[in-house]
């Protein structure tokens, strides 16, 4: 028997099974066999927007910087090209953030955050600004698929009533960040001085957010 599993960062979304050793289970397995390996990757639902360099791109891209590991492409088509992968949240599900290391055409470098966010807390992120130590948002959106944004109903649209009316679904909305100054890694810290001064600016940066939260909190001087 042959389940097809697709998943998207909401949930995932299990096939009928079919039995392959009888036909026209065995048509419909070679349909399923074709549209894994023949079609272009974006019908997939992989994010055309987003190029990560692999072993089969090797000696394929002339002109590349060297260091450049992939690039990625705002709405407005500017491309930034991928340094490093600075982080990566794992499992399929929720918000299945990634922060790379980015530079545009003028040799600027970003971080740029790539992740899912419910269509409730679409917003909470980009009210937050002008807090000290705290990197600054040059840019965010949606990151638009066909031309309209990204989401996870979007991709639902083409499966039955039965999908659509599921009530413990929740929409994820594929959104982009991009940050500035681009930080270095704890990693990569050339002294135990560097890293506790790290520290004493994340507290300074937590306090500044608490009073903005609450301008009546804070130290009586
Ligand atoms: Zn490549």
């Amino acid at each position: 028997m042959l389940h097809t599993h697709y998943f998207d960062r909401s949930s995932i979304i299990i096939s009928l099974p079919f039995n392959i050793h009888k036909s026209p289970g065995s048509i419909h397995l070679c349909d399923a066999l074709d549209a894994l390996t023949l079609p272009d990757s974006r019908h997939l639902g992989l994010d055309p927007t987003i190029h990560m360099c692999h072993a089969g791109c090797n000696g394929t891209h002339v002109n590349l910087a060297d260091g450049v590991i992939g690039w990625v492409k705002d709405n407005k088509s500017n491309v930034y090209l991928i340094m490093a992968v600075l982080w990566k949240s794992h499992g399929f599900f929720c918000r299945g953030t990634v922060c790379y290391c980015v530079r545009n055409k003028e040799g600027k470098e970003y971080a740029l955050k790539d992740c899912w966010v419910e269509e409730s807390k679409k917003m909470h992120e980009p009210t937050v600004k002008d807090i000290p130590n705290v990197v600054n948002l040059i840019d965010n959106g949606d990151v638009y698929y066909e031309g309209q944004p990204d989401c996870t109903a979007r991709i639902r649209e083409k499966y039955g009533q039965d999908q659509r009316d599921d009530t413990a679904f929740c929409n994820r909305f594929h959104r982009h960040f991009l940050l500035s100054p681009c930080g270095e890694p704890f990693s990569q810290f050339s002294s135990r001085t560097e890293l506790i001064m790290a520290f004493r600016h994340f507290v300074i940066a937590h306090q500044a957010m608490i009073e903005l939260m609450s301008p009546t909190w804070g130290p009586q001087s």
